[in-house]
């Protein structure tokens, strides 16, 4: 799951880039209007925080803008003030949400997490393919009856992979779908997160719940995908 968070007030966006990322989301952060645009239209969000006082326009406009253009991502509204002529407004211009600020960091990730479900009718509660089992919301993995402990970067990248089963899935489409722009460390770090999701999600006599498509990527085992159909 990939944010975009569009908020001018550094330590604000630095505080929801690093709670948010902990919450097992890849964040990128945009500090005004057309740096959101740009991020927009180069990558596919599953949400999007927007704060309404910006330095280079409105995110009242930017959201109008996006709606205009087709873009149908959902959107929290950051207003600074309780005013309802903004709230009315937020949703006026196609946003799904807002919260006004000061706000509980809870609460703006509840927000986010109702948010990031939706569409309902796309997304099933829990997600299953063969013995594995993964829970968006209690954010729980089982294999068998057994929970299985990740962390949140391994289970973003397990929903990531369960939620298209029959995908082939690129190194580069789980570092851009699971990491955000600014990751800059090692190159293997699928590879890595994948050996150990494997590692972890092992089980005697079953095969490994993440199989290697060589020269392509990583997929589901066929064998999970056929136990479910
Ligand atoms: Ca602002």
């Amino acid at each position: 799951m990939r944010l975009l968070v569009v908020e001018d007030d550094v330590a604000l966006g630095q505080i929801l880039v690093r709670g948010l990322s902990e919450e097992g989301y890849a964040v990128d952060l945009s500090t005004g209007v057309v740096d959101a645009r740009h991020n927009a239209q180069t990558h596919q969000y599953d949400s999007m925080v927007i704060d309404i006082g910006l330095p280079d326009g409105n995110g009242l406009d930017l959201c109008r803008s996006l709606r205009d253009e087709g873009d149908q991502t959902p959107i929290l509204m950051l207003t600074a003030r309780d005013g309802l002529s903004d709230k009315v407004g937020g949703l006026d211009a196609g946003a799904d949400d807002y919260l006004t600020k000061p706000f509980d960091f809870p609460e703006l990730t509840a927000r986010v997490r109702a948010l990031t479900r939706r569409p309902p009718q796309t997304h099933k509660t829990v997600l299953e393919a063969g013995e594995l089992s993964l829970d968006p919301s209690s954010r729980r993995v089982w294999r068998g009856a057994i929970i299985v402990p990740l962390t949140a970067r391994e289970f973003s990248l397990l929903e990531h992979i369960m939620r298209q089963p029959e995908a082939t899935h690129t190194r580069t489409e789980l570092l851009e779908s699971v990491w955000d722009a600014n990751y800059d460390g090692l190159s293997n770090v699928v590879d890595v997160h994948i050996a150990n999701l494997r590692r972890k999600l092992e089980m005697p006599g079953s095969p490994p719940a993440i199989e290697t498509v060589r020269g392509a990527g990583y997929r589901l085992h066929p064998d999970l995908i056929a136990d479910t159909a």
